[in-house]
């Protein structure tokens, strides 16, 4: 249920449209948006820009939209998502890059459904493009479809049986190193942002920073504090290590309309509230905070 705001000005910068993983189009994002009364959003899907593109093309008044993006890159263990924001949407080497991505997560897909299909469940690759529509396919589209014909009764319990980090259907999948993730962002002009950093999986607050620390050498700028899933002790741990780091705070809710009920755009599981002043801290970052080492050539 939309629930209006009483107090204007407030941002949500971690939203997923039908582009990605979302229920969502950009334009109803859009409306949403403004039916809360928020003052800023960034569409950040799953590797891919379409769904940001889509919305900054609307021509909008009271609602800022910025640029955004978010990378799922490559770590042993754990899971490892770069946010870009603020990025230009025409750079021609990210828009290569993501297309190599794109390509690999496609390939991907189709190695799932086989796996499936061997273990047993009826499932087609037009049952999944039934549910993902026209955006890039994950593999939260292949556990709705699961979870329509039975194979399992929850979400959840399609990742623990078949879609988990080496569960029996799943297939690794090309990303791009944390590195690669961040100087993609940064020659498109962007801002890089840790996601959700919980999900690193670090053991402790020392291994964490230290990650961190890795992150920042490699052009880092910012961490994502305040979300959804992160309970009180935790953003206090995540604004610590922002400040000891010198990386910039941002925060989201990571929307994904009716594909994640329980967290509402703006507000998260119902208390988050996001000044603007996180967007004006990313726009001081974008203008001046440059890393100023050259960033390395790849072909
Ligand atoms: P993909 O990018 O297609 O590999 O799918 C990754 C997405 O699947 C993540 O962003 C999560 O939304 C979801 N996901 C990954 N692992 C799990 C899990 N164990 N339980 C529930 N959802 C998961
Ligand atoms: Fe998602
Ligand atoms: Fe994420
Ligand atoms: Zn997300």
């Amino acid at each position: 249920m939309a629930m209006a705001f009483p107090d204007p000005g407030f941002v949500d910068l971690h939203i997923h449209s039908t582009a990605s993983d979302g229920s969502l189009s950009p334009l109803e994002i859009i409306h949403l948006a403004k039916e809360l009364g928020l003052r800023a959003i960034a569409i950040t899907d799953h590797d891919t820009i379409e769904g940001s593109a889509e919305a900054l093309s609307q021509s909008l008044s009271s609602l800022e939209v910025l640029s955004g993006i978010e990378i799922s890159a490559d770590v042993p263990s754990g899971t490892m998502h770069i946010l870009g924001y603020l990025i230009e949407l025409d750079d021609p080497s990210l828009t290569q890059t993501l297309k190599k991505v794109q390509e690999a997560r496609a390939h991907r897909n189709v190695g799932i459904i086989k796996k499936l299909q061997d273990l047993g469940v009826d499932i087609t690759h037009e049952d999944v493009l039934g549910v993902s529509g026209r955006g890039q396919v994950g593999r939260p589209h292949i556990a709705q479809v699961l979870v329509q014909k039975g194979v399992v009764r929850s979400f959840g319990e399609a990742f623990l049986k078949y879609l988990k980090k080496w569960g029996p259907a799943y297939v690794p999948r090309y990303r791009l190193q944390p590195a690669e993730a961040i100087q993609m962002i940064l020659r498109a002009g962007g801002v890089p942002v840790l996601a959700h950093p919980y999900t690193l999986a670090a053991k402790d607050e020392a291994e964490l920073e230290s990650s961190l620390r890795e992150l920042k050498q490699a052009g880092l700028m910012g961490m994502e504090v305040y979300y959804s899933e992160h309970r009180p002790e935790r953003t206090a741990l995540f604004e610590r290590l922002a400040r000891r780091q010198n990386l910039l705070m941002t925060g989201g809710t990571d929307f994904h309309g009716a594909a994640k009920p329980e967290v509402q755009m703006g507000i998260g599981r119902g208390d988050l509230r996001l000044s603007y002043r996180l967007v004006e801290k990313l726009k001081e970052a974008k203008g001046r905070d440059r890393p100023k080492k050259p960033l390395v050539d790849r072909d």
